[in-house]
């Protein structure tokens, strides 16, 4: 495991874990949101800093992770649609569905190509013109403004052979999900940074306000999240309940007001499937009908299977915070990163990656 002194933000870092281990021994449990984070928490050995009696737990930001067997099976059953080439995030292809992964699909003859973004996806639309080309579009609100510029963009190229399966969802009504679950006990959160650079620190207030927590956005360096953790804490020994924003340089308090407008004009909300929290009221984004000549879900109107999660695999209750991979009897033995069983173990923002990359087990 690397240790903060050997990164480049050290000198910054020292006076924040001085203060950070300065705090009494305390039982508090913190959640952090974003996959991204349950990662620079892991690769920097942020855990092994923490006071005695603060705890970290996992979330549900990893958008790979939390896309349902459900879905990846039905994007298996697009691809192997004659005419038709799914195009995806490199991310997603080992995802195991219940039958198999798009991987496998693509070894079988399904016609899966890996895209870098959105918009590449065009590119393919041009150069296959007597297929249809399908972006399976997984993510949370980052990635959201690029596939509505895509589908903004398709339609003033007046593309007919492309389309989008949106399955894209929203960060704040699992939280809303997992908060009321008492039993989490979770005394602040750690705001993801990505998607607030979109959704605006502002997003979180009425979480802070309706389940009187603290919540702090944060940055990805390790001088980012330790003063995140610092600003959590402070608030917790005052028994405040504020949102404050500890990446300002990325993040604003209202967002991206422009890319919030783009994604407001392409998409509204739906409710969706999460694997671990179920059906959740708009918690999901779907196109709009003046652009569902780009919905894949109406073009091609196939139904959502009605698919069971690998067997043993604890993914859906690690996303809730109410377990932990160590927890799970496959961990490093039939599932490892080599040959992952669950999505958690594929993503390179999964938990259980996470642990098995970096943790002291
Ligand atoms: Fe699922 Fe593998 Fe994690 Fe177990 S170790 S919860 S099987 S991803």
């Amino acid at each position: 495991m690397k240790y903060l002194s050997e990164y480049r933000t050290a000198d910054l870092a020292r006076p924040l874990i001085e203060e950070l281990q300065s705090f009494p021994p305390r039982k508090l449990r913190f959640m952090e949101v974003c996959g991204t984070h349950t990662m620079a928490i892991f690769q920097h050995g942020i855990r092994s800093l923490l006071p005695e009696g603060m705890e970290l737990i996992s979330g549900p930001g990893c958008p790979v992770c939390v896309t349902s067997a459900s879905h990846i099976d039905l994007f298996i059953e697009l691809a192997l649609q004659k005419q038709v080439r799914v195009a995806i995030f490199g991310d997603l292809l080992r995802v195991p569905g219940s039958k198999g992964s798009l991987s496998q699909a693509s070894a079988q003859g399904a016609n899966v190509e890996v895209v870098y973004s959105a918009l590449d996806s065009l590119s393919l639309a041009q150069q296959h013109p007597d297929e249809q080309i399908i972006f399976l579009s997984v993510g949370f609100e980052t990635t959201t403004p690029t596939v509505a510029a895509t589908i903004l963009e398709a339609k003033r190229q007046q593309l007919d052979n492309f389309s989008v399966l949106s399955t894209q969802k929203v960060v704040i009504p699992p939280l809303q999900q997992l908060l009321s679950d008492k039993s989490l006990a979770i005394q602040g959160l750690l705001c993801p940074g990505h998607v607030s650079t979109i959704i605006g620190a502002a997003a979180y207030q009425g979480i802070a306000k309706d389940f009187k927590l603290p919540c702090v956005v944060a940055g990805f360096e390790p001088a980012d999240v330790l003063l995140a953790l610092i600003m959590l804490r402070r608030q917790c020994e005052q028994g405040c309940f504020a949102v404050e924003n500890g990446y300002q340089r990325a993040v604003s308090w209202q967002g991206n007001e422009r890319a919030q407008a783009m994604v407001d004009q392409v998409f509204q909300p739906a409710d969706t499937l999460w694997r671990g929290l179920g059906l959740l009221a708009n918690s999901g984004l779907r196109i709009r009908d003046g652009y569902s000549h780009f919905d894949a879900d109406k073009r091609f109107g196939l139904p959502l299977p009605e698919s069971k999660e690998p067997a043993g695999c604890l993914c859906g209750k690690i996303l809730c915070g109410q377990q932990i991979p160590t927890d799970c009897p496959l961990f490093g033995r039939a599932c490892t990163p080599q040959n992952p069983v669950g999505p958690c173990m594929v993503s390179s923002e999964g938990t259980c990656a996470a642990y098995f990359r970096y943790a002291d087990l």
